[in-house]
């Protein structure tokens, strides 16, 4: 009976190890992806950064254009009203006020075009700056992520190493039939491969052991499966009797 209770608590730590190495492996598979889609995420943003940055710089093309043109042909009526002066016949008159009056008009409309332009350009550049401004303060923030989860995963690694060991020493005490049914068992099924028995119920799969089955573990002779589940199970109350008498007592 003592060899059957130093097993099963052999198995339990084992168990415990194992169960913090899978913790970790998990935090060391799942951190990389977090900043992963942090740096999708930047990506993204900088991608449409660049779009209104295009969009800002055509704009600008485009204020400019309407610029020279008003200026070119504000010169160009400038001209005209200085030569007006000179014109004798009535007819070259009418010709020169015409084509000054079609070019004041097209005028007119650049400069309302203009203003609906800077509108939206002001607008562009507004939200280019806010744009920025929000991938600056996210590319610091993956920046201190960075750092910090790089001493969290060293410092997990370096506790898994820890826990090899310790693992290392608990396989040593667990005789070699024991354990290669462990690891049979670890590799095939999740975690955990060993569980309790409480109340005729398997905590592995919270099915009843079959009466048979739960009078042959209470004897502690030698270590069972859960039939339903194939998990490691042992009797709580070989572990726990104190506390579960008292339970039974309030009951
Ligand atoms: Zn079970």
């Amino acid at each position: 009976m003592s060899l059957y209770i130093d097993q099963i608590r052999q198995l339990v730590i084992l168990q415990k190890i194992d169960s913090q190495i899978i913790e970790i492996d998990k935090r060391l598979e799942e951190a990389p992806k977090e900043l992963e889609s942090l740096q999708e995420a930047l990506t993204t943003k900088n991608e449409r950064l660049g779009q209104l940055k295009e969009r800002v710089d055509i704009l600008k093309d485009q204020q400019h254009k309407l610029e020279t043109d008003i200026e070119e042909d504000a010169t160009r009526i400038k001209k005209s009203k200085n030569k007006l002066m000179m014109v004798e016949n009535t007819k070259e008159y009418h010709a020169m006020m015409r084509e000054m009056d079609s070019l004041e008009k097209m005028n007119r409309m650049r400069e309302e075009e203009k203003v609906t332009l800077m509108e939206d350009l002001k607008d562009q550049e507004v939200l280019f700056e806010s744009l920025s401004e929000e991938i600056k303060a996210q590319e610091a923030d993956l920046k201190e992520k960075q750092t910090s989860m790089e001493l969290e995963l060293n410092k997990i690694k370096n506790k898994r190493k820890k826990l090899e060991k310790e693992k290392q020493a608990a396989c040593e005490l667990i005789p070699e039939p024991i354990f290669k049914r462990y690891d049979y068992i670890r590799t095939r099924l999740e975690s955990p491969v060993i569980v309790s028995v409480t109340d005729g119920i398997c905590n592995g799969c919270h099915i009843s052991i079959p009466p048979q089955k739960f009078i042959e573990l209470q004897k502690g002779e030698q270590i069972l499966s859960c039939p339903n589940c194939h998990r490691l199970i042992y009797w709580e109350d070989h572990f726990f009797p104190q506390e579960n008498a008292k339970e039974a007592a309030k009951k």
